[in-house]
C-alpha cells in the first residue's frame, strides 16, 4: 500500500543510497523510528552488509541502550573512535522524515586535542560544527559567527557568488551595525573582486586607504579586512570576509592560513548541504510526479487527464495558465484541447501545426523557457503564443508531450511574473510531462476505441447497440425525474429502388446525407442512432404528443425539401415515421418502445409512404 509519505520516503532513501555510494565516511540514514535504512560503503562493511542491516535499531547496532542520545564520542566495535553527528531531516512542509547519522573518526585517544593548542582545538570545534549543519543559512551564519569568536574580529560577513549575473550577494553579515544589507555587490565595486578572480585570499590591514574600500565599510570605522574565498572544487561560492574596527587589531599572516582552513571546511558543508537539498528537493518532486501519474492512471478521458494533468502541474511549480495541445500529424495540424488562465477555459482549436508556440514545441522537441516574455516574442513562434495579447505573460516553460521519442502534442505553463520559472522547474517538468504523454496516449487510445465501438462507421451516428445503452440511461432518468419521453422510427422509403439505379455507393451517399440532416434538426439533447440498413431511431427527451409530431414533421420536411446531392446527380427520397411517446414516470424498457414505435412505422408504410404515424392503440408498456 503505498500512503502519502511513503514515496517520499523511499525515494529519499534512493536519491542518499545514490550519494551515499560516493562517500568514504561512515554514514547511516535513519527513518524516524532510528532504524538504518541506507549505509554508505563503509558502514556497510563495519556493520555487516547487506539486507540484514536495513531496518536495524541504530541504538542497538552501536550497543547504546535504547532511547540513549545519538551525540558524543563513541567506541565503535573495531576499536576507533567517532564522534556521533545527528542531522534531523524534514521535507519542506517540515515533516520529519529521518536524520542523517555521520560517524566521523576521531583521535586514537580522547584527550589527544590536549596537544593542540588552544586555537587548534578551537577551530577543530569550529570545523565540526559548521560541518554538523545540512541547512545552507545555518552554515553561513555559524562560519561568520564562529569565525568572529575564533579571530577575534570585530564583525564578519560571508557574501555569496552568483556566477550567472556575477555579483555578490549579502547576507549573512554579523557585527556590523543595522545588519548592513547591500544590494548586490557588481564587479567593481570593493577588494573583493580581485580575489574572486585570482582565487588569492586578501590581507587588508590599511582597509581606509585601500583604493577600492567601499565606503559603508568605512562609515562603520573598518580598518582591517582578511577575505579568503569559500570554494567547492574549483567553483567560488562565496567569501568569507572579517573586519576589525579597533586601532590595534591587525590580521596576521597565520590568521589568514587559520581562515583558509575554515573556509575550506565552509566550502565542504555548502556543498553537502546542497546536495541534500537537492536530493531532498528532487525526491520531493519525484514524490509528486509519482502521485500525479496514480491520478493519472485513474483518468481515462482524455477531458478528465487534461485537468489532472493541470491539477499536478499546478503543485509542482506556479501555473497561472495551463495549455495543452496535440499533434495531428496527417493534417499538419495542432489542436488546442485544453487551454485555461485565470479567466476560464478557452474553446478547442486547431491551427497549423507551423503558427504559434506549441506548434513550434511540437515540430521541434524543443523545450523553452522564457523567464520574461515580451510581446515581441510572439513574433518568433508565429501568432499569439502567450494568450490573447492584451497582457503578456511574465514567464513560460513549453514541453513535448513525447512518446517513444515522438512528440504527441506539447504542455505549457506560464506565470505572470517574471523570472517565475527555474532551471530545476523546466527539468521537473520535462519529467512530469513523459508520464502525463504516456497516460495521454493512453487515454486518446482509449477513446479513439470508444469511438470506434459506439459509433456507426458510415453515418457518424452512434451504432444500435450503443444507442440502446445511451437510452437505457435516458429511460431510468425520465422514471427518477418523472419525465415523459419519445421515440421515432424512421425507414427511407422505396431505399431498394435507390441502390438499384444508382448502385450501392450513392445509396450510401444518401445514408450519410440523412444522418446529417437528422443531426441538423433535432437539439443537442436528442439522441439520434442508426438501427441497421435505412432505419434510424430517434430519442426525444422531455417531449411528447404533439411536440414529438413537430420534430418528426420537421424531419421530414428536411429530407423532402431538397433532392440529395450524390455523384449521381439529386436524388429526391422521402421517409416514413412511426412515433411512440411515454407518459411521464412510467417504467418502460427500450424494447417494448421501439416494438411500438416499429407498428407505427409500418402503419406509415401501409398508408402509401411519405408519412407519419403516432402508436395511440397501446400506450407505454409497464414492466413488472
Ligand atoms: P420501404 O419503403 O418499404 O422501406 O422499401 P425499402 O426499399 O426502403 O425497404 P427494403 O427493406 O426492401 O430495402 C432496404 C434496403 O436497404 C435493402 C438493403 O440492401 C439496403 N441497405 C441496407 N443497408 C445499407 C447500406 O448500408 N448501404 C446501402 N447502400 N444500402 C443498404
Ligand atoms: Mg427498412
Ligand atoms: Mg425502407
Amino acid at each position: 500500500m503505498i500512503g502519502n509519505q511513503q514515496p517520499t520516503g523511499s525515494l529519499l532513501s534512493q536519491a542518499w543510497a545514490t550519494l551515499l555510494e560516493q562517500t568514504a565516511e561512515l554514514v547511516l540514514l535513519l527513518d524516524t523510528a532510528d532504524r538504518v535504512t541506507v549505509a554508505s560503503a563503509p558502514a556497510r562493511a563495519l556493520f555487516g552488509a547487506g539486507a540484514a542491516l536495513v531496518g536495524q535499531p541504530v541504538r542497538a547496532l552501536l550497543g547504546l541502550a535504547p532511547g540513549a542520545p545519538l551525540v558524543g564520542s563513541h567506541v565503535l566495535p573495531d576499536g576507533r573512535n567517532v564522534s556521533l553527528c545527528l542531522n534531523p531531516l524534514h521535507d519542506s512542509a517540515g515533516r520529519p522524515l529521518g536524520a542523517l547519522l555521520r560517524l566521523p573518526t576521531r583521535p586514537d585517544r580522547p584527550d589527544a586535542d590536549d596537544h593542540l593548542d588552544p586555537r587548534e582545538r578551537q577551530l577543530r570545534e569550529v570545523t565540526l560544527t559548521i560541518s554538523s549543519a545540512l541547512e545552507i543559512d545555518a552554515i553561513l551564519d555559524r562560519v561568520v559567527r564562529l569565525s568572529i569568536e575564533l579571530f577575534d574580529a570585530d564583525a564578519g560577513s560571508l557574501p555569496l557568488y552568483d556566477l550567472e549575473h556575477d555579483n555578490l550577494i549579502p547576507g549573512h553579515t554579523v557585527g556590523i551595525a543595522g545588519q548592513l544589507q547591500l544590494p548586490p555587490i557588481r564587479r567593481g565595486i570593493g577588494a573583493v573582486w580581485e580575489l574572486i578572480d585570482t582565487g588569492e585570499p586578501l590581507l587588508i590591514n590599511d582597509y581606509p586607504a585601500h583604493p577600492r574600500a567601499i565606503p559603508v565599510l568605512l562609515a562603520q570605522g573598518v580598518r582591517a579586512v582578511v577575505a579568503v574565498p569559500v570554494r567547492a572544487g574549483n567553483r567560488t561560492l562565496g567569501v568569507l570576509n572579517l573586519y576589525s574596527r579597533r586601532p590595534g587589531r591587525r590580521f596576521s599572516h597565520r590568521d589568514l592560513q587559520l581562515l583558509e582552513t575554515v573556509a575550506r571546511q565552509a566550502g565542504v558543508a555548502l556543498e553537502n548541504a546542497r546536495l541534500y537539498q537537492a536530493a531532498l528537493r528532487d525526491a520531493e518532486r519525484r514524490a509528486m510526479i509519482y502521485r500525479a501519474s496514480l491520478e493519472f492512471g485513474a483518468a481515462l478521458a482524455p477531458a478528465e487527464l487534461y485537468r489532472a494533468i493541470h491539477r499536478a502541474t499546478a503543485r509542482l511549480m506556479p501555473c497561472d495558465t495551463c495549455a495543452i495541445a496535440l499533434l495531428d500529424e496527417e493534417r499538419a495540424e495542432i489542436e488546442y484541447v485544453y487551454l485555461v488562465d485565470g479567466a476560464g477555459s478557452w474553446p478547442v482549436e486547431r491551427v497549423p501545426v507551423t503558427r504559434g508556440l506549441l506548434g513550434f514545441i511540437c515540430r521541434t522537441g524543443i523545450s523553452l523557457r522564457i523567464t520574461s516574455c515580451d510581446p515581441e516574442m510572439e513574433g518568433w513562434f508565429g501568432a499569439e503564443p502567450f494568450g490573447e495579447g492584451e497582457q503578456p505573460t511574465g514567464s513560460l516553460l513549453a514541453v513535448a508531450l513525447q512518446v517513444g521519442g515522438r512528440a504527441i502534442g506539447a504542455l505549457s505553463v506560464q506565470a505572470m511574473a517574471s523570472h517565475a520559472y527555474t532551471v530545476d522547474d523546466l527539468d521537473v517538468l520535462e519529467m512530469f510531462a513523459a508520464t502525463a504523454a504516456i497516460a495521454l496516449q493512453n487515454a486518446l487510445l482509449f477513446a479513439r476505441v470508444q469511438q470506434l465501438a459506439t459509433l456507426d462507421a458510415l453515418t457518424g451516428v452512434v451504432n444500435r447497440r450503443h444507442f440502446y445503452e445511451l437510452a437505457r440511461q435516458e429511460l431510468e432518468r425520465a422514471v427518477r425525474y418523472g419525465h415523459p419521453l419519445s421515440l421515432l422510427m424512421i425507414d427511407v422509403d422505396y431505399f431498394k429502388q435507390i441502390n438499384d439505379t444508382y448502385g450501392h455507393g450513392v445509396g450510401d451517399q444518401v445514408l450519410q446525407t440523412l444522418a446529417q440532416r437528422f443531426k441538423h434538426g433535432l437539439r443537442e439533447n436528442d439522441l439520434i442512432g442508426r438501427y441497421g440498413g435505412e432505419e434510424f431511431l430517434v430519442l426525444l427527451p422531455e417531449t411528447i404528443g404533439d411536440r414529438a409530431l413537430q420534430v418528426a414533421e420537421r424531419l421530414s420536411d428536411l429530407v423532402r425539401r431538397e433532392p440529395i446531392a450524390t455523384e449521381e446527380g439529386p436524388v429526391a427520397v422521402s421517409i416514413s415515421i412511426g412515433i411512440v411517446s411515454c407518459a411521464c414516470g412510467r417504467t418502460v424498457t427500450i424494447e417494448p418502445l421501439i416494438d411500438h414505435a416499429d407498428r407505427a412505422l409500418y402503419e406509415a408504410k401501409r398508408s402509401g409512404r411519405n408519412q407519419i404515424r403516432i402508436a395511440t392503440s397501446v400506450g407505454p408498456v409497464q414492466v413488472p
